[in-house]
């Protein structure tokens, strides 16, 4: 009994590994990894890991010329890129760019009608945006700082409006229609 579970385990665990290598497209075998010591393999991980989470805004940034050579440097000198939670550092990356969608962000795409559709008040820029859609009261402009947990808390702060804004547009279509 005992063997086969710990049999069911390996197994599991090495697919489960399988799977993460193919996914963050490290391509080597068993017999490489293990001549690898524990502090390079990490290495490896680490690199394929960051690639991969910025993997779609990679492809993103080659279609945006202007901003190539900010989204390098972004990604290439900034300490947040790979102390922070990939996912975290993804956000925090795109609302540094001007790349969340945000209508002063995209003037083009709302027509130049950059009105916050919540209280038609003001523009929805990132300070209005996280004022009108939540209690919190922030500078965002401190997503530009260089502490790694200011960045964190307004990058957490900002995705949540966002959410509350995209929730509110889905419900209120929801009722329009
Ligand atoms: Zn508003």
């Amino acid at each position: 009994m005992y063997y086969t579970i710990s049999s069911y385990c390996i197994k599991n665990w090495a697919n489960s590994i399988k799977n993460k290598l193919n996914e963050y497209s490290i391509v080597m075998d068993e017999n490489q990894i293990s001549t690898f010591s524990h502090n390079k393999w990490k290495n490896i991980v680490k690199k394929h890991v960051e690639i991969y989470a910025f993997k779609p805004l990679n492809t993103l940034s080659t279609k945006m010329t202007k901003t190539k050579n900010i989204i390098y440097q972004e990604l290439k000198t900034k300490e947040y890129v790979t102390k922070l939670h990939p996912k975290i550092a993804r956000e925090a990356f795109k609302i540094r760019l001007g790349m969340v969608n945000l209508r002063s962000n995209f003037k083009s795409k709302y027509k130049m009608n950059t009105l916050c559709q919540k209280c038609f008040r003001e523009d929805e820029t990132l300070n209005h945006l996280v004022t009108c859609h939540t209690d919190n009261s922030i500078n965002c402009t401190d997503i530009y700082s260089d502490n790694i947990e200011t960045i964190q808390s307004t990058t957490v702060i900002i995705a949540e409006a966002l959410k509350v804004r995209d929730q509110r547009l889905v419900s209120r279509s929801l009722l329009i229609s």
